[in-house]
């Protein structure tokens, strides 16, 4: 039987404690809300993960317009340059609420605030906690908070499984609970569900988290936008384990290089070689990887016995997997880490659909464009937690009466298309392995089995990479590795991706999806 939570009714639902929705839920208080999450408050979140921290132009050489510059050159032409200056503004905004919500961030001998240095920033502008610990100190300070705080109600194993609508506005949230099926009243829900990393056999991100916001606002009618960007951490730790660790851009940075089975250092025929952009190492090495290769990373000459001291975690990783890297090879290679793409959304945090905002990792925004810069992403899920409280705090509750009860859906299984999305949507693509994901999936997708939902997320994915006839940023297809002059972002609604792979064809596609001239050489920042 379902559980109607009548005592609830009428306050706005968040899904998801990692950083957005934990600070959609401190920014709304004393406005009552409930958070409604898979597991224990801030556990199976990438937000926990974190390790470089928060970018934030606050040194006394550095400015938004800076930062800016840097997110613009890095998202390859397809960011929003509105939406990112509007958000890079708010960065001090973001980092001071933390602050107040209890994050002791790292600071100098001055007592001033710790600036790091990441790959493709002009400016040491990282602000972290607890050294390469960022993400876990955030989050344990935001959960003390919320504790604290009796406006927030805390739903722990509570899986939000379907948006209840009424007509087109929202109306309720279905959720699988440990006692069986409950509905939440609601005519506000924010979608904080993090990455779609759990769709790919080789990702960084908790194994769970494949796209279920997306998936769920797709099923409400909600518009996604440039689903087709997965950002890939080009060096993981190429191993058993699930999901894989990362091995940090700093052993590069340190001089380590990449070598292949044949011991050739391909990257040094590349501008940039071993530091250049994360998208353009993480295409270098699926190459080799995909002519039967192997690649490692050498730090033997470069740190030596000096890597344990230098890179704890990492060597404890490494010897996890029975490598020593002071004498070894460390096998790597590329993982999902990041979605550019999502739920479409304005600068509120609104979705297209009455009563639903998207934030954080979910929602795309337009701030990261084709590719995310690192550090991006920590300040987009606090800003845009915070402005979507705002907004929701700002706007009058829509009735809360009608509920019309669906039964539970079985709980999603990826693994079922994770064959399918780990070798036919990595890095390198082209359309007929685009066409091949794109006839596999429709079926899940269109189905009711357990595949369904992570079936929905990957299909969007294959028909918006297939509709981009380009190489742009982290989308790289060996068919068209070219792109356009003008970079165009696009949103869809679920309606029309199943309209688009029902009728996909081998170049049948007609205008607007055929490119036109002139060219630019593809390369991204
Ligand atoms: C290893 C690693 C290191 C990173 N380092 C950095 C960094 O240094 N700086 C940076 O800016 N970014 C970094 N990133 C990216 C960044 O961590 C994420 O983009 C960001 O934390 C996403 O936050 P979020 O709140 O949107 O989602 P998450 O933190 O992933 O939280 C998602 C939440 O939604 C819950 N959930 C999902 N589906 C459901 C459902 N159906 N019902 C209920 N709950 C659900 C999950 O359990 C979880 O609580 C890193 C990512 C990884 C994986």
């Amino acid at each position: 039987m379902t559980e109607i939570l009548g005592h609830l009714t009428g306050r706005t639902v968040i899904v998801g404690s990692g950083l957005a929705g934990l600070m959609t839920a401190l920014t709304l208080a004393p406005e009552r809300c409930v958070i409604v999450t898979r597991a224990a408050l801030g556990a199976e979140t990438s937000s926990v993960w974190a390790q470089g921290g928060i970018a934030a132009g606050m040194g006394a050489d550095d400015s938004a317009a800076l930062h800016l510059a840097d997110t613009l050159s890095a998202g390859d032409g397809l960011c929003d340059p509105i939406i990112a200056a509007g958000i890079i503004a708010e960065a001090p905004a973001a980092i001071a609420a933390l602050q107040r919500a209890g994050v002791h961030f790292d600071r100098n001998a001055a007592g001033e605030l710790s600036l790091g240095l990441e790959a493709a920033h002009s400016r040491r502008r990282i602000v972290h906690a607890e050294g390469d610990g960022s993400g876990a100190a955030i989050v344990a300070a935001l959960v003390r908070a919320v504790a604290q705080t009796p406006a927030i109600s805390v739903l722990e194993g509570f899986e939000a499984r379907r948006i209840l609508m009424d007509g087109e506005r929202v109306a309720g949230l279905l959720c699988a609970t440990p006692n069986g099926a409950a509905i939440l009243p609601t005519s506000r829900v924010v979608l904080a569900t993090g990455g779609i990393g759990g769709l790919y056999d080789a990702t960084t991100n908790p194994m769970g988290n494949f796209g279920q916001g997306i998936a769920l606002a797709a099923r409400a009618g909600a518009a996604l936008a440039d689903m087709e960007f997965v950002q890939f951490h080009p060096t993981a730790l190429d191993s058993r384990r699930r999901p894989l660790a990362l091995v940090s851009e700093a052993v590069r940075g340190e001089g380590a290089l990449l070598v292949n089975e044949r011991g050739d250092r391909f990257m040094a025929r590349i501008p940039g070689a071993e530091l250049a952009p994360r998208d353009v190492v993480a295409r270098a090495i699926s190459a080799e990887i995909a002519r039967g290769g192997r690649v490692f990373l050498d730090a033997r000459d470069a740190l030596g016995s000096r890597f344990a001291a230098r890179f704890p975690v990492i060597s404890a990783l490494c010897g996890e997997a029975g490598i020593d890297p002071a004498k070894d090879l460390i096998p790597v290679r590329p993982a999902v880490h990041y979605h550019m793409g999502g739920v479409a959304t304005d600068a509120n945090g609104r979705s297209s659909v009455p009563g639903l905002w998207a934030a954080g990792e979910a929602a795309s925004t337009g701030l990261h464009g084709a590719n995310r810069l690192a550090s991006n992403s920590l300040l987009e899920a606090a800003v845009m937690g915070m402005r979507t409280a705002r907004d929701i705090s700002a706007m009058p509750a829509g009735p809360d009466d009608a509920i019309i009860a669906e039964r539970l859906p079985a709980p999603a299984d990826a693994s079922l298309v994770r064959p399918i999305v780990s070798r036919h949507l990595g890095v390198l693509r082209n359309a007929d392995a685009l066409e091949t994901a794109i006839a596999a999936l429709l079926p899940v997708a269109e189905g009711d089995g357990p595949a369904a939902d992570p079936g929905i997320v990957a299909l969007s994915i294959a028909v918006f990479a297939s509709l981009r006839m380009e190489s742009l940023g982290a989308h790289a297809r060996t068919d068209f590795p070219l792109k356009l002059a003008q970079a165009n972002r696009r949103q869809m609604r679920l309606s029309q991706v199943l309209e688009i792979a029902g009728a996909t064809q081998p170049y049948a596609l007609a205008p607007p999806y055929v490119l036109a001239p002139p060219y630019a050489l593809a390369r991204s920042a």
